[in-house]
């Protein structure tokens, strides 16, 4: 059971960042880990089970090919999304450690997690592959206060798990956007036109990764400028979704 998360941040971030601890279970420090969770830390994830068939954002009921509002309304520029658990703790705990402490143990077990998923979605369906992965870009002057774009960082580790190439240079983020707190959906969407540059040549089916999706905005205004650059097909791959 993952319960230390909060309470006890500090120390166990120290703890399991300590070389001579390495492989312990990221949420409870059980020496059973595999790939830095135990079974039973792995069975408190908050699985995304229901969601929009399109946009993965988490439902309160099952069906098939089921849309949320705002696909039905306003169907999206990407076809698809694949995004195994919902903005929850401890998901978003392991997730703010991993971006904004640098912790990449956090991460780990979400990735491996989140590229099984990925295997078993395209299980006797390669065709459903994307040709290549990109990155959900960053401006350069936060990845340098960052020290990496943590969507490109988890773009290679599933490029590399399922042999899929991954191009961080197919589109730029050109300019900063203010804060989408408090903003209506239309004021978000002008909010964020012309923020990304699409630069190189896009094949035909793409996926764009990235580590959490919120409002969504930001993917349908990148899945735009990929469509227009002659994306066919485009899928939205993140390790969580926020409930809304
Ligand atoms: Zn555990
Ligand atoms: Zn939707």
């Amino acid at each position: 059971m993952i319960k230390g998360l909060n309470r006890l941040s500090t120390l166990k971030s120290l703890l399991v960042d300590r070389e001579n601890i390495k492989g312990l279970c990221v949420g409870c420090l059980s020496s059973t880990s595999v790939n830095g969770l135990c079974c039973s830390c792995e069975a408190d994830l908050p699985v995304n089970r229901w969601h929009c068939h399109c946009c993965a954002l988490p439902l309160a009921f099952s069906g098939a090919d089921l849309l949320c509002g705002d696909c039905l309304t306003s169907p999206p520029p990407f076809d698809r999304s694949l995004i195994p658990w919902r903005y929850q703790y401890p998901v978003d705990s392991m997730i703010s450690r991993y971006k904004y402490n640098g912790q990449r143990k956090f991460a780990r077990p979400l990735v491996t997690g989140f590229s099984d998923y990925l295997q078993s979605a395209f299980e006797g369906c390669s065709d459903a592959k994307p040709d290549i992965l990109i990155p959900s870009p960053m401006l350069p002057a936060r990845r340098r206060k960052r020290g990496f774009n943590q969507a490109r960082d988890i773009a290679e580790s599933l490029g590399q798990a399922l042999s899929i190439p991954v191009d961080a240079g197919v589109v730029r983020r050109i300019r900063k956007v203010q804060s989408q707190r408090g903003l209506s959906r239309e004021a978000r969407l002008a909010n964020l036109r012309g923020v990304f540059k699409v630069c190189a040549a896009v094949p035909e089916r793409v996926a764009i990764v990235d580590d959490v999706v919120t409002t969504g905005a930001t993917m349908r205004l990148l899945a735009s400028a990929l469509r227009e650059a002659g994306a066919q097909e485009i899928q939205v791959w993140a390790l969580a979704r926020t409930p809304g």
